[in-house]
């Protein structure tokens, strides 16, 4: 079986898969990791737990989800050497990660130099790994990115028009995210419509608590909304997205706040949150502009106009879009949104069929009219499926990096 890792600063999640990935066969999160409150929730089959317990770190994490899935009541192994393979999710790999990779010493030291990239996430990351192997030392590990699909980007779209030094020194540049998502969805995209993905030239929509859009030309990431972190493109739950970057010098040197404090606003205060007034859940947001809230009308406007308005660039940098895809959160479960985006886009030959589009949620599903020019698409995002699916893509190669690691080995070292 394979086991996908995903950890963040507080939590970690879990999917056990059959072998073939065709069963989700255990899961599970442990949140609030070193805080008060911490807990576990897991299910395997029709078995479903929740454990309130104290969890010091990622170490004893890991342990306990080894111990549910062994667990003869609610578990889903009998032996923890049915794992054959560990898929972790990592969030930056700079710009050394161009896919996903075997994990070795060498490579956990590469991911930790990216780690001034990322200082909230690469640190878990890095911590859910080492436990790991030190629980599972004789199964292969795989490390997934979530910027290495956007490592085709061409200089022209990733370089920022800072002086180069910032660039060729210390590696600041536009990087992406969600790139795992956008990478799951633009294969699925490609099922949907029944043609190989590198005919198609789509711009992907990963709508969730994060946002991204993404250019995707031939199955190759070309551009993407969100740039060096996770802030910019379209306005999310609590981050602005794009706004100009000389706010900030007028936020600290005429307003007087200071640095923690803007950037305090700009990721938690700003967004559907700080617009609204109200919530940072698109769902909440819509139900009372429905009601006549009107900075929640606006928050909602707001974020239609700026999805649009990057589509529309991305359908630019492409020469034309085949098909736009909806996917996360608001993506796959808000028609409302979905119509509200597409009405503006006509002249890209975007059409939506309202039918289709009212039965189009959490389904993969083509919510455009027959013999549209462009095609719109619901395609359920599943990043966990694609650390497993690079997982066994890589396992497989994982006796060769044994020979390599060996002494005794005659091939050239990594
Ligand atoms: P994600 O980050 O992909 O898990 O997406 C989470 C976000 O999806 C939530 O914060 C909500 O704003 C949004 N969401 C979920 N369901 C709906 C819905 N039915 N309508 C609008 N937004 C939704």
């Amino acid at each position: 079986m394979i086991l996908t890792i995903n950890c963040g600063s507080s939590s970690l999640k879990y999917q056990l898969y059959s072998s073939d990935l065709t069963r989700v066969v255990a899961k599970g999160m442990v949140s609030r990791i070193g805080e008060t409150g911490a807990h576990i929730d897991h299910s395997a089959g029709r078995e479903r737990i929740h454990q309130d317990m104290v969890i010091a770190d990622h170490g004893s994490a890991f342990r306990h989800v080894i111990d549910n899935l062994l667990h003869p009541e609610w578990g889903a192994l009998t032996d923890i050497g049915l794992i054959t393979a560990v898929g972790h999710r990592a969030v930056h790999g700079g710009d050394t990660f161009v896919d996903s990779v075997l994990v070795t010493d060498a490579v956990l030291r590469q991911l930790e130099a990216c780690t001034p990239l990322a200082p909230l996430h690469n640190p878990a990351n890095l911590l859910g790994i080492e436990e790991a192997r030190r629980l599972l030392p004789d199964v292969p590990h795989v490390v997934v990115f979530d910027t290495s699909f956007h490592q085709t980007m061409p200089p022209s779209a990733h370089v920022y028009g800072l002086p180069y030094r910032f660039y060729g020194e210390h590696k600041i540049r536009r990087y992406g995210f969600h790139g795992t998502s956008c990478r799951y969805v633009s294969g699925l995209a490609g099922e949907i419509l029944g043609r190989p993905v590198e005919d198609l030239r789509l711009v992907v929509c990963h709508l969730g608590n994060g946002v991204t859009i993404d250019a995707v030309a031939g199955g190759r990431s070309v551009d993407t909304s969100m740039g060096f972190g996770t802030f910019s493109g379209v306005m999310m739950g609590t981050r602005a997205g794009d706004f100009d970057p000389g706010l900030i010098f007028h936020l600290h040197s005429v307003l007087k706040l200071d640095m923690p404090e803007i950037e305090r606003i700009c990721y938690k205060e700003s967004g559907l949150l700080g617009i609204s007034g109200v919530s940072n859940d698109m769902r909440d947001v819509v139900a009372a502009a429905d009601a006549g809230n009107e900075r929640c009308a606006l928050a909602v406007d707001m974020f239609v106009h700026m999805v649009r308005k990057q589509v529309g660039a991305f359908a630019a940098v492409m020469g034309g879009i085949d098909a736009l895809v909806f996917t996360a959160g608001i993506g796959e479960n808000s028609p409302y949104i979905r119509a509200r985006i597409a009405a503006g886009l006509e002249f890209l030959g975007v059409e939506i069929d309202a039918q289709a589009n009212a039965d189009g949620n959490r389904k993969p599903a083509l919510i455009s009219p027959a013999g549209a020019r462009t095609a719109v698409l619901v395609a359920p995002t599943d990043e966990e499926m694609m650390i497993a699916r690079d997982t066994v893509r890589l396992a497989g190669s994982a006796h060769l990096l044994r020979l390599q690691d060996s002494p005794l080995s005659l091939l050239p070292a990594e």
